[in-house]
Formats: structure tokens, sequence, C-alpha cells
């Protein structure tokens, strides 16, 4: 019962109450905008659940020295110094496939939307203009080829759902071996990476960031998809450069492309983004919707809790 437990960004509320029970929890879902506070919270913490704002770095870790879990509300660990907390011995537990439907959903209704056009004309209706002919030659999803890139938890549903829409699915996944029956279940093609970027319709990210993803969607790349293609990026910044997709899209050589991640989170005011209604920025938030965010702080307030109560 004398665990402490920071939570320094927003969690379900009964999945908190449930943590209550546990130990003396300290929720602010502002203390990630104060690191000095944070810092000074975690003096005698034995546990912390975060989101991906809060930076767990070296200094973060040292100073918890009695911190022995740590929750991440969400998948990507690119926020977490995960060498340092092996070394430490500090367990940490990713909400692994709960916000996956969220994140499928949103790729979906992104292609929809960038490939059918039609849904751009709010401002000049509204002005009294009737760009009819302009957005009557949208794209129809049925039959387009979806290729994505990562095909883990959220790359798989992904496939699923567009299956559903009558798409073709390629996936290049150099992890996934050729004889994996996920290939087979998912009616997905197995591509290399070139070939897939040549032949999608809708070209769907879902990587962790690492050295060997940065930048992996650059200039190079981006002239190799077709000029009626769009590309979306859900997974993490900085694997899109996002000057090079700028260019692409003013040049008029991509369909469109819808972003949910950056590589400076938040964006800046004085961000180079132009209003260009094709392509689609939202704040990070493909993973959170109410029923995802309920299904995230349930699975890692019950983590934490068998965690913690093992320790006793
Ligand atoms: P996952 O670990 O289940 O799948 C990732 C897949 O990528 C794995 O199958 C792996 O083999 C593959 N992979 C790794 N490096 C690769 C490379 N260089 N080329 C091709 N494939 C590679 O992860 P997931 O749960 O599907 O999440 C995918 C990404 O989505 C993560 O980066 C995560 O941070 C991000 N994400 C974003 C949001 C959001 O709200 N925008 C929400 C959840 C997850």
């Amino acid at each position: 019962m004398n665990h402490k437990i920071v939570i320094p960004e927003f969690m379900d509320e009964s999945a908190v109450q449930r943590l209550r029970n546990m130990g003396q929890v300290l929720y602010r879902p502002d203390l990630v905008e104060d690191r000095k506070a944070l810092l000074h919270s975690l003096s005698n913490a034995n546990a912390l659940i975060v989101r991906n704002r809060t930076q767990v770095d070296h200094e973060l870790i040292t100073h918890a020295p009695d911190l022995k879990v740590i929750g991440r509300l969400g998948v990507g660990l690119d926020n977490i110094n995960m060498a340092l907390c092996t070394e430490k011995g500090v367990t940490v537990y990713p909400a692994l496939g709960a916000n996956a439907r969220a994140v499928a959903e949103y790729v979906i209704a992104a292609a929809l939307l960038l490939l059918r056009q039609a849904y751009f004309s709010g401002g000049q209706v509204i002005k009294g203009k009737w760009p009819r002919t302009k957005l009557s030659q949208g794209l129809e999803i049925s039959n387009r080829t979806l290729g994505i890139i990562g095909f883990g938890d959220i790359g798989r549903l992904t496939a699923n759902l567009a299956n559903g829409l009558g798409m073709q699915i390629l996936a290049y996944d150099p992890n996934l071996a050729q004889d994996s029956p996920v290939w087979r279940e998912t009616r997905a093609t197995r591509t290399e990476l070139n070939d897939l970027l040549g032949t999608s319709d809708v070209v769907s990210l879902h990587i962790p960031l690492n050295d060997g993803t940065r930048h992996l969607i650059n200039a190079h790349r981006l002239a190799l998809m077709k000029t009626r293609a769009v590309l979306i990026n859900t997974s993490r910044g900085g694997i899109v450069d996002e000057q090079a997709l700028v260019e692409a899209l003013v040049a008029g050589k991509l369909r469109g492309a819808a972003l949910d991640v950056f590589e400076d989170e938040p964006v800046k005011a004085d961000n180079a983004f132009p209003d260009i209604p094709n392509l689609i920025l939202t704040p990070h938030i493909a993973g959170l919707t109410e029923e995802s965010n309920v299904r995230v702080s349930e699975t890692i307030a019950e983590k934490v809790i068998g965690h913690l109560a093992a320790e006793l």
C-alpha cells in the first residue's frame, strides 16, 4: 500500500481509480509540461505511467532511484531509454494492441478521404461556388492497392479492414518470414519496399522509428510512388522527410497525404506546411478514441498493479 505511482499525462479516470487502491497516486495530466516538478515528484516513486510526451531519458531515470515499473499508454517506446531501464532493473510495459483498432480505422478513413477528394469543398460551397466538375474525379477504394510498410499489430489489422473494402494488400516487413501464416490469414502479398511504393495507390506506414527507419520515405522513395497515390503516416515523425513530402505535394507528384505524427511535436506555429486540402494534418491522435483510451488505460493499470503486487 506504500507504493507511489506518478502519472504525468492523461489516463482514463476509472483506471486511475484502480491504481489508487494500490498506493499513493500523483495524477496530474499536465505534469509533463513542468519538467522540474516532474523530476522532483519522482524522487520516491515506484511506478511511472506515461504517454509519448514524457521523455524517459537518463536524467529522468536517475531522478527516480526507487522506480520499478513504467507503464506506457501506447506502444512506441522511442521516448524511453530502454537500455538504461534494463540496466536499472526497471520493467517497461507497452499497451500492446490496445489502440491498434483506432489507428487502423484512422488509416482507412484517411485513405477514403484522400482518394475521393469530394470532402474538400466545404469552404467553396459556403462561398456560393460549386466545384462539382473539379471534385467529380474521385477514386473508389475498391480494387485499389494498399501498400503497408511494417506488418505488425496495426499493419495487419489495417489489412483486415481493407480486405473488407475489396482492396488488394501488399506488405513490406523483412522481419516477417516468407512462410509465416500471417500472409495467408491477411491475404497480403509479401513485397519489396521499392516495388510496393511503385505499385500502391495507398501507402501506409506502421514501423518503429530508429536509425534504420529515419527518413525511410525520402525524396527518392516519394518519387517512386504513383502520382495518383496517397501516403499516410501514423507511425512516427521522422520516418517521412517532411520537406520532401511537401515538395512532392506542391509539385503535384502525389495525390495527397495524411500525417498524424511529426518530426517535431507539437508542431510549431512557424512550420512550413502549406494549407492545402489534400494534406490532412492531425495532432498525434490516430490511436486515441474514447474506446481505445479505456482499453489502453485498463491494460496498463493491470500491468502496473500486477508488477507492484509481485514486488511486495
Ligand atoms: P508492431 O511492433 O506490432 O509492428 C511493427 C512492425 O514493423 C513489426 O512487424 C516489425 O517487424 C516491422 N518493422 C520494423 N522495422 C522495419 C523496417 N525497417 N521495415 C519494415 N518493417 C519493419 O507495432 P504496431 O503496434 O503495429 O505499431 C506500429 C507503429 O505505430 C509504431 O511506430 C507505433 O509507435 C505507432 N503508433 C502510433 C500511434 C498513433 O497514435 N499515431 C498509435 C499506436 C502506434
